[in-house]
């Protein structure tokens, strides 16, 4: 299938008038972002996601991307979304629950509890939606949250919408979760942890997490965004490889990453399944996505069975890439997934490095605050099936000299 751009990319909107007085505030804000050192800037990406991407007409290695299997690009994705939509049209024109939720959307709910184990599923618009929604459809005023201080700001965000008590514990720190518990007499407890933690690639301890939990009668939610299609030996995830699926109660996914399709899910009990569809609000008052994106992720979960190469292959790689930067003396904290950090600590040498590794061809974004601590910044390479042994060697031997 060949494509050309449907659009060429107009010029940027000026920034140059002034503001509505009422509006004055944001300039003061948006000078101490520049001051800070965290601006962000958008790029326009031209063609496709994979192993090369083309941002703002520079052609560079892609270790920018949640792209990890590769199929965000691929042309069978893209036939999947053109049935889906030939048949079922593009806009859902409504949300689920009225007459949103086509036929495409049914079986990819299926496919995905099937492929979870779980009882049910539920689709999302976003993994964003998925996690907010959920954890506000679990608890309220009265309950506590108990939540990795790392955690994504999805599940942030859906801590405070639930207006339950929100206690913070340090990142992975199981004593401190177990405090947290048994301090609480709230009526309903819920520990809410990412799998695989986005920004520093390391890992919850889903085993420890789950005998907490239980120990403490507490509903526990792991969001698998970033581990869904890489880690378990049918890739559903960190809970499917750590064995830990009876202790997990909520598991939410998103389709966007590894599955390269939009979207997200949560799969568990059919009961608990109804109760969010009664009651997960960014699922009710939402109009469900387009056929087409549910046709594009139905064919990826299909592709996750029929390649599971490219997931092994993509760990081993990593594995052997963070054995060789470690020994190249470069910090990567606990990382231990396709998400590699090099942690550099300010936000300016972050900025810095990332402009050396563009400079040298490779698209490694830097990550600073507020994705990560003030002090922790970092330069993230995410590592995809499609890499070559000579992108790595380049990132590898860019790192090293740039940090010599
Ligand atoms: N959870 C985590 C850990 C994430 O990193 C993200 C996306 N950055 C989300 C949830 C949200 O998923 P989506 O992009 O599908 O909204």
């Amino acid at each position: 299938m060949t494509c050309r751009p449907p659009f060429r990319a107009p010029p940027s909107p000026t920034t140059a008038t002034a503001l509505p007085e009422a509006l004055g505030w944001i300039d003061e804000g948006l000078e101490a972002i520049r001051r800070d050192g965290l601006e962000r800037p958008r790029r326009v990406r031209t063609g496709r996601q994979g192993r090369r991407v083309e941002l703002d007409g520079r052609s560079l290695v892609n270790f920018g991307s949640n792209d990890y299997l590769g199929y965000a690009g691929d042309v069978r994705l893209t036939k999947a979304a053109s049935r889906a939509a030939c048949a079922e049209g593009f806009g859902a024109g409504a949300s689920p629950l009225v007459s949103g939720h086509s036929s495409t959307h049914a079986a990819l709910e299926a496919a995905l509890a099937q492929l979870l184990g779980t009882g049910d599923a539920l689709l999302f618009p976003s993994g964003f939606a998925a996690n907010a929604a959920t954890i506000a459809a679990l608890v309220g005023p009265g309950d506590i949250v108990v939540s990795d201080e790392r955690n994504h700001a999805s599940i942030i965000d859906g801590c405070r919408l639930s207006r339950a008590d929100v206690a913070v514990f340090p990142h992975r720190d199981m004593a401190a979760a177990e405090r947290l518990l048994k301090g609480s007499a709230a009526r309903r407890k819920l520990v809410v942890t990412d799998s695989l933690f986005s920004m520093d690639g390391t890992m919850a301890p889903l085993d420890d997490l789950a005998e907490v939990s239980a120990r403490h009668g507490a509903m526990l939610l792991v969001d698998e965004a970033h581990a869904t299609g890489v880690f378990g030996a049918r890739g559903s995830g960190l809970i499917e490889e750590t064995g830990t699926a009876d202790g997990v109660h909520v598991r939410v996914g998103t389709l966007s990453k590894a599955l390269g399709a939009a979207g997200g899910f949560v799969a568990g009990h059919p009961r608990l399944v109804d109760w969010l569809r009664h009651s997960a609000r960014a699922w009710v008052f939402s109009t469900a996505h387009p056929p087409a994106v549910a046709g594009a992720a139905l064919r990826a979960v299909e592709l996750l069975g029929e390649e599971p190469q490219r997931r092994t292959a993509l760990l081993d790689r990593a594995t052997a890439f963070r054995d060789r930067l470690r020994a190249a003396g470069l910090d990567l904290g606990d990382a231990a997934s396709q998400i590699v950090p090099v942690i550099v600590g300010s936000a300016e040498r972050a900025v810095a490095l990332a402009a050396r590794l563009a400079d040298a061809g490779l698209f490694v974004p830097a990550i600073r605050p507020p994705s990560v601590p003030a002090g922790g910044s970092l330069v993230r390479a995410s590592l995809a099936w499609h890499h070559t042994d000579d992108d790595l060697d380049r990132l590898l031997d860019a790192l090293a000299r740039s940090l010599a």
